[in-house]
């Protein structure tokens, strides 16, 4: 198993040390990781800063792959907030240092947070997914220094502030909108992630579900990751199985790897035999 996006001690909203998410995804049969710390230059209304210092970071992660080589493939990544405000200090900061991997998060709309909930503050629901959609859409646009797009439907964990079900929102109201934000990543070269926060969040869901995955094949999408979002060691590689039985679902044969910024492609069919002894590719 891969996953894709875990979060350290190196993300505000962490205290998991990185030592012991590394024993924790060996011992859970995790052969590959990237550590994705927090980068949100613009983070309104939040007594945390998210940024850390990448020196310090890769070297923490250096000690992590002698400590663990054989056994662990450890990516150097980030998960970057997007908004426009930062865009030029957000791509200086990817360019200026080493990454194998990068993901583009939008957890900002309408300058307002969603995880706060003020963002949803004098909204409707279908306001409120509209803005947040074309948004997304907006960032991927603009911002063509990452590599997958994170969680693009997060705005379905905070849809509670609306007294909204997730489950009861016709979301192909938003298909044609969100198919462009598809078309935009696969034009360019970059992919989406399979995001499992879902279940920790209550939501019992995939991060975007079945028939957003499914259209992102559809529409050519071949570039996909796996991440758990993990802030805690228990969440590494939580319900990874059902992701890959989601992918295999929508059409996919391969999850998606990177070595120095530039995706390969594994077969999921690999997944089991990858967690018994080694690499195999
Ligand atoms: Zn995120
Ligand atoms: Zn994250």
């Amino acid at each position: 198993m891969f996953d894709y996006h875990v979060h350290t001690s190196f993300s505000a909203d962490s205290k998991l040390p990185m030592e012991q998410a590394c024993q924790a995804a060996v011992d859970k049969g995790v052969t590959e990781i990237a550590f994705t710390e927090h980068l949100d230059y613009y983070y309104p209304n939040c007594p945390l800063t998210f940024e850390f210092d990448y020196d310090e970071y890769a070297c923490t992660v250096d000690e992590m792959r002698d400590r663990f080589g054989g056994r662990l493939y450890i990516l150097k990544a980030v998960e970057i907030g997007l908004h426009s405000s930062v865009k030029e200090k957000n791509e200086q900061f990817v360019r200026g240092h080493q990454f194998d991997f990068i993901i583009g998060s939008v957890h900002i709309a309408d300058d307002l947070d969603l995880h706060n909930g003020d963002y949803f503050k004098g909204k409707s629901l279908d306001e409120a997914l509209e803005l947040y959609f074309e948004t997304v859409y907006y960032c991927v646009q603009d911002n063509p220094f990452f590599h997958v797009l994170g969680h693009l439907d997060l705005i379905k964990r905070y849809v509670h502030y609306l007294q909204a079900d997730p489950a009861c929102i016709d979301w192909r109201r938003y298909d044609q909108l969100i198919g462009e934000t598809l078309k935009q990543l696969i034009k360019t070269g970059r992919g989406i992630e399979v995001n499992m926060s879902g279940y920790r969040y209550k939501l019992n869901c995939t991060l975007p579900e079945l028939p957003l995955i499914r259209l992102y094949r559809q529409l050519g999408g071949e570039i996909i990751t796996v991440g758990s979002d993990a802030h805690h060691q228990a969440h590494i590689a939580h319900h990874f199985e059902r992701a890959y039985n989601l992918l295999e679902e929508a059409g996919f044969k391969y999850v998606t790897v990177y070595r120095e910024g530039q995706p390969h492609f594994v077969p999921i069919s690999k997944m089991g035999k990858l967690t018994e002894g080694g690499r195999d590719w």
